[in-house]
Order: C-alpha cells, then sequence, then structure tokens
C-alpha cells in the first residue's frame, strides 16, 4: 500500500529529475561496514559521480548489505556482488529505483499488466526464470525494460545486452526484454512508465 505522501514524494523526485544528480545527494549506508561494503560504497560513489543518474533516480535512500538479495523497499538494497563489474552494479542500482516509479504509479502499472497479459497470458514461475510470483513476473517485465533501456543509455547497447543476458535470475523475464524489446517497451511508454535520458 502506498501512501499519498510517499506518491507527492516520488512523483516531485520525477518531476524535477532534470537536475544533475551526484554522489553527495544519496544517503548511502552500510549493513555492516564489512571491507566489501566499503568497497561498494566506493564503487557507487564514483559511478554516480561519473553517470548521470538523475532520470532514474526516485529514492535517494540505500543500503549496502553483503549476502543480502537486492530490494527495493523500505529502503533501496544493493549488496557487493558487482565490485568487478562496473555496468551490472548500476543496473541492480537502477533496477531497484524502477521499483520505486512502479510503486509511485501503482495504476499505470497495473494497466500496463492488462496489456503485457495479452502478449503474454500465460508466465513461467519462479523456477522457470519468472519471478516470485504472477504479479511480479510481469512487473518485472516492465522494470527488466526499464532497466535494459536506461543501462544501454549509459553504458551503449552491447554493454547493456552484456549485462542482462548474464542475470543469474528471472532468466525467462531477461530473454523477453531483449528478444521482444519493441513490444514491451510500446507498452511501457504507452502508459507512460518510461524515462528519457536527457
Ligand atoms: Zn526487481
Amino acid at each position: 500500500m502506498i501512501k499519498p505522501l510517499q506518491i507527492f514524494i516520488a512523483l516531485s523526485l520525477f518531476a524535477s529529475n532534470a537536475a544533475l544528480a551526484g554522489s553527495s545527494d544519496f544517503d548511502i549506508r552500510l549493513g555492516r561496514g564489512s571491507e566489501r561494503e566499503q568497497a561498494a560504497a566506493k564503487q557507487l560513489r564514483r559511478l554516480l559521480d561519473t553517470h548521470d543518474v538523475s532520470p532514474f533516480t526516485f529514492t535517494y535512500s540505500v543500503v549496502i548489505r553483503e549476502g543480502d538479495v537486492p530490494h527495493s523497499h523500505p529502503r533501496l538494497t544493493i549488496n557487493t556482488i558487482h565490485l568487478e563489474d562496473d555496468a551490472s552494479a548500476l543496473s541492480v542500482f537502477i533496477h531497484e529505483q524502477f521499483h520505486w516509479l512502479g510503486a509511485a504509479m501503482e495504476a499505470n502499472t497495473n494497466a500496463a499488466i492488462e496489456d503485457l497479459k495479452a502478449t503474454y497470458p500465460n508466465v513461467p514461475n519462479y523456477r522457470s526464470g519468472g519471478a516470485r510470483d504472477e504479479y511480479s513476473t510481469y512487473v518485472h517485465l516492465l522494470v527488466g525494460l526499464q532497466e535494459y533501456r536506461a543501462t544501454a543509455s549509459l553504458f551503449g547497447q552491447s554493454e547493456a545486452k552484456r549485462v542482462i543476458a548474464r542475470k543469474p535470475h528471472y532468466r525467462w523475464i531477461y530473454r523477453q526484454v531483449l528478444e521482444n524489446e519493441a513490444a514491451i517497451a510500446a507498452i511501457v511508454r504507452k502508459h507512460s512508465l518510461d524515462v528519457n535520458p536527457a
């Protein structure tokens, strides 16, 4: 359940995201303060200072916790597994950011999902490359597409393809993103869930 205030905050950020964001705009906390968490924070700060993520920023509160599965709420949380892979590290951060957009624009998300059901009346379960349940699988077709396009805008298309193709989870979902990009992107655009990098 999203409270009106949260929607207001998220949409305010959405509306004002033309301003450049840098690492100092973010509140980045560490789970335990381990060496790898410190290294991941340093990496994230460097990436935020060298890549304009403002079009894809919907929350400024970040936690880096070694061993956690990345997730978006209540605080955007990432882990330390991509210390050697900048594009993958930033793509995970952007993925979780897009969940904040989806939550703020829940009605648009649900309308987009209705359209996705026409293209994909049946989606696989988690073991077959989907997400944890059917709704989450449809959500991740949207988030996966948004993540792919944002990563391509920052690192180029071939690097984005590499990042998306090597994801260890949601294999079916990310395959649709790469193989059916135009159709999913049209649904994202139709429901105003697209963001345009400056
Ligand atoms: Zn996700």
